[in-house]
């Protein structure tokens, strides 16, 4: 079993406590290695790295050279793409295609805000007094907390190091206890990146830990992944210590199909907006809204290919959807079907665990479709965070527009039609962060990202992604 350690002011440690708790692979449910558990002491021991790493130099550090390191980590995790992608899918049973490519995204995000590193500045602003000079400049708020999800551990870390890093900040890193492996393997390519010691720690452990972190002294700004009921806690953490916060959380996402989209791609795009990653992420598209009149045809084939989704184990790559990530959360997502069918919703394909014996000992759950579900359903409100769709019927785009801004959520939505002057009136209704037409769960370096309502609030990646780390200060000279 292999046996891991935390990576704290450029060294490896097991902790001050030496505690350690097992990671399960979610395919065989055999424990395949150990993580340490921080203490309070550890985590303090990691923030005060970050912040002797950010006085001591990173903060005055040209922004060329921190560009130069960005891209050198870059270029490391191209290079280790393939076995970084082995253990994280090890560790949550996300299939090898999806984390592969998600370790060549993280590349790119590293690349494009490297490309930023240099190009942060202010503005001169006049004044009605001429012999006052006013002008702004941005600087990095100093320590920040970065505190992630199991789903995309290295995934949802390009969403926040790369920016941190950029606009000049030291960072303290808190991955999931369900999947922490591959963050701190991706400590060795720090490492080998030549990162001065401290700019970038990893705790590991469980939300004691993440608590910790966002409560302590020393940290200066916190960006969260992760359920709703967390980011309150961790936004009442922010607030209690008037430190600022970034929330990207849940979503129960739209995705809406008029009857004159293009079908086979609104299809295409429907499955893998809820198939994908076996349900598991944020952007989950698991309210499938479908006009009247292409209704049954739309139900059909999702079950004809969504009956026909190869599972089974997921470092092979014929393998279509992995397994849940963990047992707290496949038991979560078998309740949540059970609750559905006892709440009246049609079960159209899937409705269960996997039957087939070759796939007893993993934590798979079979592609799920409710048809005919109502909007005001528990399967239609609450993110299941699992391969559960619903399909709601609609007639008119204003009952489409009513359904799909009728939850609490509100992180990301889809509208597949041709007709461009409805698109348009779709994306100024959507009450959601993101809005695909005629595309589902598109993510690049580039574009912002990030929720409303209780999907949470502030951006990631883009420009907006680089704002979130930095701070304002303007200054007015006398002449
Ligand atoms: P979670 O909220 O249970 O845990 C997230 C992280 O917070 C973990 O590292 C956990 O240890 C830590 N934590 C737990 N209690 C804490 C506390 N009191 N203070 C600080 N940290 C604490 O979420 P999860 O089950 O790991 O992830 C699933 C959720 O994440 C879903 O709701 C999903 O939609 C969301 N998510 C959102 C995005 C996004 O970008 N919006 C992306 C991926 C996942």
């Amino acid at each position: 079993m292999k046996s891991y350690e935390m990576f704290i002011d450029g060294a490896w440690t097991p902790g001050t406590e030496r505690q350690r708790f097992e990671t399960l692979n979610p395919y065989t449910q055999v424990p395949w290695a150990t993580i340490p558990q921080a203490s309070t002491e550890d985590v303090r021991s990691a923030i005060a790295a970050a912040r002797r790493a950010f006085d001591s130099g990173w903060r005055r550090m040209p922004g060329l050279k921190r560009a130069a390191l960005m891209n050198r980590l870059a270029d490391i995790i191209e290079r280790e793409a393939k076995p970084l992608s082995v253990i994280e899918s090890t560790d949550n049973g996300k299939v090898i295609r999806e984390t592969s490519a998600q370790m060549l995204y993280t590349a790119r995000v590293f690349r494009y805000f490297a490309g930023m590193a240099d190009k942060q500045r202010g503005s001169t602003i006049p004044l009605d007094h001429p012999d006052i000079f006013d002008f702004t400049v941005r600087e990095p708020y100093g320590v920040v907390a970065l505190i992630t999800a199991w789903n995309s551990p290295i995934a949802l870390l390009a969403n926040k190091l790369p920016a941190a890093l950029a606009a000049g900040n030291c960072a303290v890193i808190k991955p999931s206890e369900h999947a922490s492996a591959s963050t701190l393997e991706f400590c060795r390519f720090v490492e080998e990146a030549g990162f001065p010691p401290g700019v970038i720690n990893v705790v590991t452990g469980d939300g004691k830990v993440g608590a910790a972190l966002t409560e302590l002294e020393g940290v200066d700004k916190i960006s969260f992944t992760g359920s709703p009921g967390v980011g309150r806690r961790v936004a009442a953490a922010g607030a209690q210590r008037l430190v600022p916060v970034t929330l990207e959380l849940g979503g129960k996402s739209p995705n809406i199909i008029f009857d004159d989209a293009d079908l086979p791609r609104a299809i295409v795009g429907a499955l893998a907006g809820i198939f994908a990653a076996t349900g598991q992420t944020c952007i989950a598209g698991s309210r499938l809204l479908v006009q009247r009149p292409v209704y049954d045809t739309v139900v059909e084939r999702l079950v004809e290919r969504a009956n026909r989704i190869v599972m089974g184990n997921p470092l092979e790559a014929v393998t279509e959807m992995g397994t849940a990530a963990n047992r707290p959360q496949y038991d979560r997502i078998l309740a949540a079907i059970e609750q559905a069918k006892d709440q009246g919703a049609k079960v159209a394909a899937g409705g269960g665990g996997a039957t087939d014996p070759a796939l007893k000992d993993g934590l798979f759950i079979k592609p799920t479709i409710f048809r005919d579900v109502h909007p005001e359903m528990a399967v239609a409100q609450t993110e299941i965070f699992g391969p559960v769709l619903s399909v709601i019927p609609f007639d008119t785009e204003e009952q489409a527009i009513a359904i799909a801004n009728g939850t609490r959520l509100g992180l990301a939505s889809g509208v597949w039609t041709q007709d461009i002057s409805r698109a348009l009136r779709m994306i100024h209704a959507m009450d959601a962060g993101v809005v695909w037409v005629n595309t589902y769960r598109m993510v690049s370096a580039q574009a912002p990202f990030g929720g409303r309502k209780e999907s949470g609030y502030g951006k990631e990646r883009g420009e907006e992604g680089l704002l979130e780390f930095s701070v304002l200060k303007n200054v007015m000279v006398d002449f």
